[in-house]
């Protein structure tokens, strides 16, 4: 089901099989893929929301391939469509129309750390989990960490501008970059690889890749921040009763953890409720239920730290602000509790169709902002269950809503589904009255092309058009999306 209006896309003409054998002279038959079945991967997400098509999926190895995969593409008006680790969640990395499919994964090296300046170069196609471990091994944190860490590439986070869970300590994968190789759609390349912190000679050009989602270049590397390692971590579980107590508790360990402060994750009684039910033998490790939980967590770099979250826990029991708490006492325990966060997303599959979205709002909005959406969710389907958890410390919630749980699962999946837009325009509605964006970290992709022109500043839409024009005049790199 692909949600978007194909009609503003320029059909793409079928490869005549002499441009075939161009683009597979570049990275060699083996990399030059033509074969459905062996295409077929590639097409689909994880979700099957969108099925793309393709005849040609190209794997270069090098910078220098990519350059010149894109200089044919330029000369032959052929669509290409970047993928990464097509974890994406907007349907920005799939091939909607026949495009050509260009893989980074097979530029996977870590060219190089630099323990002095703190700095790392990794290629486009390195695993973000990989990238985390080049880090731990020269006693360095790369901080970007989210759920699809072990398939997603550090292209495919700068070029979405992914969030995560550290994102408020350590910020969005933008903070986290200093430099980028991009390759233009014309084939010219962007030697942007640069560690200064301190450049300022004319417009940053890097920032205008990173979230441009492959429509305006193919990032092939980039210099990425490296982090003392922490030494001391404290995670918490925290049952309490609603998201303005949450809220009381963020400011409350801000001021106390101050940039401790790693990751506040906000959940619904409702999704850990999914978890139990679904999840591969995982419990929730407290005796008590609660309406609301918080995942907490505090790092510091040095070895003895630690007692600070049980002081700020035991402070906001004896405030009334918090029913019970868990602190994990082994790094198993933290994993655990860490599992049973990443786990909501894959098992709200069980429970029927999802309408989900990907919104912020100032923090201070957000409980205002959650009952004003569930009360015009329940407006306008009284049964649906709202499944909200997100990255409170950030304003970031993942306002997701599950289908009215029915007798008939499959008929109801698809009558729910067909209100997909009529839920989803009155939730971006309340989102635009706090002042918020219908897209806090997944992106724009197709899913919310349509809707990014009906919200978003006409100015800023008319600039974002005209770059696009700039850079990319023949709509050649990833077509249809963003914009
Ligand atoms: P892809 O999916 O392959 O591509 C995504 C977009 O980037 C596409 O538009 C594609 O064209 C473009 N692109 C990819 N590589 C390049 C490149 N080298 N140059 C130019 N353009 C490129 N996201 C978050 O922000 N925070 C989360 O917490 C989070 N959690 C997730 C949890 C799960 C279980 C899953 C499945 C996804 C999650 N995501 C999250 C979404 C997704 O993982 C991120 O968007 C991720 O950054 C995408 O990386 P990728 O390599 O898979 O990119
Ligand atoms: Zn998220």
């Amino acid at each position: 089901m692909n949600r978007f209006s194909p009609a503003l896309v320029r059909p793409t003409r079928p490869l005549s099989p002499a441009l075939v054998d161009r683009f597979a002279a570049v990275v060699g038959e083996r990399y030059a893929v033509t074969d459905q079945a062996d295409l077929a991967p590639f097409l689909v997400e994880d979700r099957g929301l969108y099925q793309g098509r393709s005849a040609l999926l190209l794997r270069p190895g090098t910078t220098a391939e990519v350059a010149a995969i894109c200089r044919i593409a330029h000369e032959t008006e052929t669509a290409i469509v970047p993928q990464g680790g097509n974890s994406g969640l907007v349907g920005g990395q799939t091939a909607h129309h026949g495009e050509v499919i260009l893989s980074l994964r097979r530029l996977d090296r870590v060219r190089e750390v630099d323990v002095t300046s703190n700095t790392m170069i990794c290629e486009a196609g390195v695993v973000l989990a990989m990238a985390q471990a080049a880090a731990v091994e020269a006693d360095r944190l790369f901080p970007l960490s989210l759920g699809a860490e072990g398939t997603c590439t550090i292209g495919g986070n700068l070029a979405t501008n992914a969030g995560g869970t550290a994102a408020v300590r350590y910020g969005t994968a933008r903070d986290l970059c200093l430099g980028l190789e991009v390759v233009m759609p014309d084939g010219s390349i962007l030697n942007g690889l640069t560690k200064l912190k301190k450049d300022n000679t004319g417009y940053d050009l890097r920032d205008l890749f990173i979230g441009s989602e492959g429509t305006l270049g193919v990032i092939t590397a980039a210099v990425l921040k490296l982090f003392p390692k922490p030494r001391s971590v404290e995670t918490a579980l925290i049952g309490l009763d609603s998201p303005r107590a949450a809220l009381d508790l963020l400011t409350l360990m801000q001021a106390t953890a101050g940039p401790s402060l790693t990751s506040f994750e906000l959940i619904a009684a409702i999704c850990f409720d999914f978890v139990v039910r679904h999840g591969p033998g995982l419990r929730l490790p407290m005796t008590s239920s609660h309406p609301w939980y918080v995942l907490a967590e505090l790092s510091s770099t040095r070895d003895s730290e630690t007692g600070t979250m049980e002081a700020v826990l035991a402070n906001s029991i004896e405030l009334g602000l918090i029913g019970d708490a868990v602190i994990a006492s082994s790094d198993a325990q933290r994993r655990q509790l860490w599992t049973i966060r990443e786990m909501i997303s894959e098992v709200q599959k069980h429970e029927g169709g999802s309408i989900k979205h990907d919104i912020s709002v100032p923090i201070s909005a957000v409980p205002d902002f959650i009952e004003a959406a569930n009360a015009e969710v329940a407006r306008l389907i009284p049964a649906a269950r709202p499944v909200i958890f997100g990255h409170l410390g950030d304003g970031n919630l993942h306002y997701n809503v599950s289908q009215p749980a029915a007798r008939d699962p499959k008929l109801a999946k698809e009558t729910f589904l067909a209100r997909w837009y009529d839920v989803q325009h009155r939730v971006h509605e309340i989102v635009g009255e706090f002042g918020g964006s219908i897209s806090a970290e997944h992106g724009v992709g197709v899913m919310k092309r349509d809707e990014l022109n009906r919200v978003k500043d006409p100015t800023a839409m008319t600039l974002m058009r005209s770059l696009k024009n700039a850079i990319d005049p023949l709509n050649i790199l990833n077509p249809g999306k963003v914009v």
